[in-house]
């Protein structure tokens, strides 16, 4: 571990008193656990980072506007993503982990924005699949694609693909393809489906219809789109082949449309959101892979639990919390964690954004300024944080490792 920063000097202290486990790892060597959440303000372009043991090592990091904040799979970089400001931010989390085997190596340092920054028009969407990042340009049509590593290197130089007219797009990384969104012919309307590429924006086989397509996420390899008939999966071409569409119709669950998703970690299902106060588990290869899941009043966020696998968490407008169990499709928990945050008004009002960190679940409540920190077991709030301005948009990464 480095220690260069007041705060991981005084993490340091943290992980001495953490329990002693002699496991596969040497009898002499600490398990640490380590969570840090990135915030972004609602108000002013600003990302600020906590971490969980220790709230007062903080770290603040200055953009251009507010950001939308999507985290890499490993965890290690946070995109803090600004349309209007035709700009991606990228922030090194310090929160890495090494695979030795039969365990993992936590390493920590501190959290800094790189200097690397993806520019362009208006970026919006940030998609990870084999190794590759996505970012697809709403403005241009353009899509930039890089590995994570790429980012800490001395030059930037993703490849940038330019795969059609500009819309509210998204690129999904399969293999040697690309899973896109296709606009229609008049930029007035929504866009019309999804096509797969190759590295050379050369399309491969057909367009599938997926109307006003938005939204994407990917469980064990497979990924799926919203569209406002169904959803497409995409799932790996057999030995390397181009990935295979195929679209799920959801009329038989009434008003409402997947354009939103989560992807299972150590399950293979997806959450979406369907309408406004409902939710939909959905389960590739299953007969009826839809169970819709109606909710008490309409839906202000959802997160999927990583470590508990069999639990979804969502955040209504009454200020209650529900904990869905996808496997059985029941609500078996709904405490009320905030005060109501209505869902009438813009869809940007600042209104609670929720993530998971080990054990707890992080609301933020932009009114009050705080991140709330709910256990997953009991479904108490464990303590509240203060952050500065107007916390908003939020990601945790973290975990547990060996410190030796
Ligand atoms: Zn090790
Ligand atoms: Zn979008």
């Amino acid at each position: 571990m480095t220690h260069n920063l007041a705060f991981i000097t005084r993490l340091h202290a943290c992980v001495a008193v953490a329990a002693l486990v002699s496991g596969p790892a040497l009898a002499h060597d600490a398990t640490a656990t380590h969570y840090r959440l990135f915030i972004g303000d609602h108000a002013d372009g600003v990302v600020r980072m906590i971490t969980l043991d220790e709230p007062e090592a903080h770290a603040e990091f200055a953009i251009d506007m507010t950001p939308a904040l999507t985290v890499s799979a490993s965890g290690e970089t946070v995109f803090a993503v600004q349309g209007d400001a035709g700009k991606v931010a990228i922030i090194d989390t310090g929160v890495a982990f090494e695979d030795h085997g039969d365990h993992a190596d936590m390493k920590l340092s501190d959290p800094v924005l790189l200097q690397s920054t993806i520019f362009g028009t208006k970026p919006a969407h940030v998609v990870e699949g084999s190794g590759t990042i996505a970012v697809f340009d709403d403005g241009s049509g353009d899509i930039t694609l890089f590995g994570e590593s790429a980012l800490r290197g001395a030059e930037f130089a993703p490849q940038v693909i330019a795969a059609g007219a500009p819309h509210h797009g998204l690129a999904a990384p399969m293999g040697d393809y690309l899973v896109v969104s296709v606009p229609h012919e008049d930029p007035e309307l929504p866009r019309v489906g999804l096509q797969v590429i190759d590295r050379s924006g050369a399309q491969i086989g057909e367009t599938i219809s997926c109307p006003g397509v938005h939204g994407q996420a990917q469980s064990a390899r497979v990924f799926a789109f919203g569209c406002h008939d169904g959803i497409v999966l995409a799932t790996p071409g057999e030995g390397g082949a181009a990935p295979v569409l195929t679209h799920l119709a959801t009329d038989h669950l009434g008003e409402g449309n997947v354009s939103t998703l989560k992807g299972g970690v150590a399950l293979q299902f997806f959450l979406g959101n369907f309408g406004s106060d409902a939710v939909v588990i959905i389960e590739p290869g299953s007969e009826e892979p839809f169970r819709k899941v109606d909710l008490p009043t309409r839906r202000v966020d959802f997160a999927l639990d990583p470590a508990i696998a069999r639990n979804g968490y969502i955040l209504t407008e009454d200020g209650q919390l529900h904990v869905l169990n996808v496997l059985t499709g029941e609500i078996t928990q709904s405490v009320t964690v905030t005060e109501p945050y209505s869902m009438d008004g813009h869809w940007r009002d600042p209104r609670p954004r929720l993530a998971v960190a080990g054990d707890h679940i992080a609301i933020t409540d932009p009114l009050h300024g705080l991140v709330r920190l709910v256990s997953t077991t009991t479904l108490q709030e464990d303590r509240t944080i203060p952050i500065d301005g107007v916390p908003y948009t939020i990601v945790a990464v973290g975990g547990s490792g060996v410190d030796h």
